[in-house]
């Protein structure tokens, strides 16, 4: 990634991969929560206890969402290793120009708290 400020543009280190997703997961309805919430935002239910989860997946969907007075929001469905799928942000991945099943890997938090996810290189023996 390079990085410029107007003064000196220079390299910038992208952030490593994440071990493990956290997660809250309702015991009633089975909704995942990727932050902090006190009731679950389906059943709103209490009972939200952390889990952990694989930090790999693959890309299923693309979501657009539109709100008022706002610009359309494109954001990517990841369904991860353990069969959860994610709505979140993937930072290196055109929209249109990503195929579905493209392995990503989680490297943080978005700005808008949506988990952040990178396009995996792909390797020579793993192109179709
Ligand atoms: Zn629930």
């Amino acid at each position: 990634m390079r990085l410029s400020t107007g003064l000196k543009a220079r390299e910038v280190d992208p952030s490593p991969p994440l071990e493990e997703l956290r997660f809250q997961r309702c015991t009633w309805c089975s909704t995942v929560v990727f932050r902090t919430c006190l009731l679950c935002p389906v059943c709103a239910s209490t009972d939200l206890p952390w889990q952990r989860g694989p930090a790999t997946g693959k890309i299923c969907g693309v979501i657009q969402v539109g709100r008022k007075g706002h610009g359309l929001r494109t954001d990517m469905v990841v369904e991860l290793d353990n069969g959860v799928r994610v709505r979140c942000e993937v930072e290196n991945a055109p929209i249109g120009l990503t195929a579905y099943g493209a392995c990503v890997t989680a490297v943080g938090t978005a700005p808008n708290g949506m988990p952040l996810f990178r396009v995996d290189p792909v390797v020579r023996e793993e192109r179709w």
